[in-house]
C-alpha cells in the first residue's frame, strides 16, 4: 500500500503539480515546469520565435478518462487516467503509461513532452505521448489489474492506434499489461492489432531484446562518456538508484562492461558492498521476493543515501526530482546517466555542471527503451521478426551515433549536454512543423 512505500509517499509530496515545499525550504519544481524551463533554455539558444515556443510548449491533445472498476470485495471504485499526446509532427504519438498513485495530469504532460524530443534526438518517426493511471498498482489484485486496464484501453481507445499514439511500458506497468492493451484493442476492432502498443511479451508480436533495451542504452552511454572523459569503464565504480526494468538492466550491462556495481537502491532500501554487487543474484531475488529488501549485502542504507555514494557512474532510475538544489552538492559522481526521465531537476543541472559533473539527460540516455520500441512496431507492422543480435546491434549502432549528434550539438553551441540534445530534438521538431504548415 502507498503507506509501506517510502517512495510512494515522498513522490505523492515532492511531486504535487504545483511543486512542494521540502524541509529545507527549497522548492522542487514539478514534472511540467522542469519540462518548460528545459525547452525555453534550448529556444532562447536556438534563437526560436515566440509563437512557436508557446506552440511546442503546449500539448496538442489531451485526454481525461474515468475508470469504474468492480473490485474483489465487491465495491465499485472509479480511478482516474490520462492519455496526452504533446506531437504528432514528427508521426503517431508514442510513450508509455504508468501505474502510480503520485500520476497529475501535469506530470503526464511534461513526460508526453519529454517523448517528443527524445523520438526526436533519435531521429524515430514518432512524436511524444504518455498516459498515467492514477493508482496504487501494489494494492490491486491481478483480477483488478486487468480490469483496471482493460477499461482504460477502452476509454483512450478513440486516440489510440497502430498510426496514431502507440503506447509502452512505463513506471509499475510491464509485459502483461501490454498484453492486455493488445487484447482489448483487438477484441474492439475484431482482429489482432498487434502495433497499437510495443513492449508486449515476445509470445504475442514482442521484439527480442526490448526488456533489456534501455538499460543497455543507458550503459551504452556511459560507454561513450567515459570514453570521451578518459575514464576507463572497467574496475569503474557504479551506483544505480532504482531497480525496475531500468536500473537492473543498466546494472548488468555496466557489469558486464567490467565495471563494479559498489551500491543499488529500490524504493525501499539501500545496498552497498565496496567489494561489488553481483547483479544477478539481486535482479533474481528482486523477482522472487518483489523487494532488494532482506538481500545480503554488506551494509544497508537509506534508499535516497545511495545518490550520495562517491562513485564514476550515478544511473538514477527511478523517478523523477531525485537530485534537486538540496542535494545537487553531494553527489559525487563523474557521469550521471538518467535512466529515469526528469531525474535531475533544472537548478540541480547548473549545479551539477558547475561542479564538473557529466549529466547524460534522459532524452538520450533512456531512449534505447523507445528505439526498440520503434523495432518491435516496424517488425509487428510487417510480420516479420528479427533476431536478437539484429536488434542489439541496431539498437547500438543508433544510440551511439545519438551520442555523437548530442555530443557535437552541445560542443558548437557550447552548452551541456540536455541543452545540446533539447536543440538537436527541437530543432527537428521545429523544422517538421515549418515544413507542414499551421492547419488550415
Ligand atoms: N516509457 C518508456 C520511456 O519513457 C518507453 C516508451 C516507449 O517505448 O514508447 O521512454
Amino acid at each position: 500500500t502507498t503507506s509501506s512505500d517510502p517512495t510512494l509517499r515522498s513522490v505523492a509530496t515532492n511531486g504535487a503539480a504545483d511543486g512542494a515545499e521540502r524541509t529545507s525550504g527549497a522548492r522542487v519544481p514539478s514534472a511540467l515546469e522542469m519540462a518548460v524551463t528545459q525547452l525555453r533554455r534550448a529556444a532562447s539558444l536556438l534563437g526560436l520565435d515566440a509563437g512557436l515556443v508557446k506552440y511546442l510548449e503546449t500539448p496538442k491533445r489531451v485526454l481525461t478518462v474515468s475508470i469504474p472498476v468492480r473490485m474483489d470485495d465487491g465495491r465499485l471504485e472509479v480511478f482516474t487516467g490520462y492519455r496526452v499526446q504533446h506531437s504528432l509532427a514528427r508521426g503517431p504519438a508514442k510513450g508509455g503509461i504508468r501505474y502510480h498513485p503520485a500520476v497529475t495530469l501535469d506530470e503526464v504532460t511534461a513526460l508526453a513532452m519529454w517523448m517528443t524530443w527524445k523520438c526526436a534526438v533519435l531521429n524515430l518517426p514518432f512524436g511524444g505521448g504518455k498516459g498515467g493511471v492514477v493508482c496504487d498498482p501494489r494494492a490491486l489484485s491481478p483480477r483488478e489489474l486487468e480490469q483496471l486496464t482493460r477499461r482504460f484501453t477502452a476509454e483512450i481507445s478513440v486516440i489510440i492506434g497502430p498510426d496514431r499514439d502507440i503506447p509502452a511500458p512505463d513506471v509499475y506497468t510491464n509485459p502483461q499489461v501490454m498484453a492486455w492493451i493488445m487484447d482489448t484493442y483487438s477484441m474492439q476492432q475484431g482482429h489482432p492489432v498487434p502495433a497499437v502498443v510495443t513492449g508486449k511479451p515476445v509470445e504475442v508480436g514482442g521484439s527480442l531484446g526490448r526488456e533489456q533495451a534501455t538499460g543497455r542504452g543507458c550503459a551504452i552511454c556511459a560507454e561513450e562518456a567515459a570514453r570521451r572523459l578518459g575514464l576507463d569503464l572497467r574496475g569503474a565504480r557504479v551506483v544505480v538508484q532504482g531497480f525496475g526494468n531500468v536500473g537492473r538492466y543498466a546494472a548488468l550491462h555496466l557489469e558486464r562492461m567490467g565495471a563494479r556495481v559498489v551500491a543499488v537502491s529500490d524504493s525501499r532500501v539501500g545496498l552497498l558492498d565496496e567489494r561489488g554487487l553481483s547483479v544477478s543474484e539481486l535482479i533474481a531475488y528482486k523477482k522472487a521476493q518483489g523487494s532488494l529488501r532482506g538481500f545480503d549485502a554488506a551494509s544497508t542504507l537509506a534508499p535516497e543515501a545511495v545518490l550520495q555514494v562517491p562513485c564514476d557512474v550515478l544511473v538514477p532510475a527511478a523517478l523523477e526530482g531525485a537530485i534537486t538544489a538540496d542535494n545537487a552538492e553531494r553527489i559525487r559522481a563523474r557521469i550521471v546517466v538518467e535512466g529515469a526521465n526528469g531525474p535531475v531537476t533544472p537548478e540541480a543541472d547548473e549545479i551539477l555542471a558547475r561542479r564538473g559533473v557529466t549529466v547524460i539527460p534522459d532524452i538520450l540516455a533512456n531512449a534505447g527503451g523507445v528505439t526498440v520500441s520503434y523495432f518491435e512496431w516496424v517488425q509487428g507492422l510487417q510480420e516479420f521478426f528479427w533476431p536478437e543480435e539484429q536488434v542489439d546491434r541496431e539498437l547500438s549502432r543508433r544510440m551511439r551515433q545519438s551520442f555523437d549528434d548530442v555530443w557535437a550539438t552541445a560542443r558548437r553551441l557550447e552548452t551541456d549536454l540536455r541543452t545540446g540534445a533539447m536543440a538537436l530534438a527541437v530543432s527537428r521538431v521545429a523544422e517538421a512543423v515549418r515544413l507542414r504548415g499551421i492547419y488550415p
